[in-house]
């Protein structure tokens, strides 16, 4: 089984992130791309706009139906801060299979930074995308990085979850385009992201 993992806050999940899963899935064959939301980043300084349950579902209902896409509560489950390095050697436990960590270029900037970074790329190869605006990788790259890394070729939309939250508070009709339907008829009926909370 070829795995890969797509680990975020996904508040809220977006298409940006649903064109990084495809993509990646579909160029490297993979079984399956994994959406693995954090129960908390450690990387950033405040906690999530919507609670645990929210941004799962948010997810279930963006993956159902799509085939090679599913969701995991391991790092939701396991609570605290959710460090990639302790949810990789869980999932060999429970699924030995060959992963992928799936990073936009923002997240394999930052990857360094991470807890035991060298020790993911013993579980795990890369598989990264450029995330726009940036338009190519200027900054080095570790070696422990560059020999695990599959770049991805992927046009994936200019879009955040930050920008999402902000246009959902102003009530900006154009959110739409950057949801998929069923997540954004989620955010509807659950009142999500209206003020800033
Ligand atoms: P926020 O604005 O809250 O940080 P975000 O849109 O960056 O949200 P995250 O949950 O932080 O979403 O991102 C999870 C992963 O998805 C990261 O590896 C990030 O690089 C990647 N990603 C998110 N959006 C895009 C995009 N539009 N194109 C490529 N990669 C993306
Ligand atoms: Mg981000």
């Amino acid at each position: 089984m070829k795995i890969g993992i797509l680990g975020g806050t996904f508040d809220p999940p977006h298409v940006g992130h649903l064109a990084v899963a495809e993509s990646v899935r579909d160029q490297l064959e993979l079984d399956e791309v994994v959406f693995v939301p954090a129960a908390r980043n450690p990387m950033k300084d405040r906690r999530a706009h919507a609670g645990h349950k929210h941004r799962l579902a948010m997810l279930r209902v963006m993956a159902e139906g799509k085939p090679g896409l599913g969701v995991s509560d391991i790092e939701i489950t396991r609570g605290g801060s959710s460090y990639m390095v302790e949810t990789l050697e869980e999932l060999h436990l429970v699924q030995p299979a060959d992963y992928w960590l799936i990073l936009g270029s923002d997240a394999l900037q930052g990857f360094s930074e991470w807890r035991h970074p060298e020790r993911i790329c013993r579980f795990a190869r890369v598989a990264a995308v450029i995330r726009p605006p940036m338009e190519k990788v200027t900054f080095p790259l570790p070696d422990y990085l560059e020999n695990v890394l599959d770049w991805v070729e992927c046009r994936t939309p200019n879009i955040s979850s930050t920008r999402v939250r902000s246009m959902l508070q102003r009530r900006d009709e154009d959110v739409v385009r950057w949801l998929d339907p069923r997540v954004y008829e989620y955010i509807q009926r659950h009142r999500l992201y209206r003020i800033e909370d």
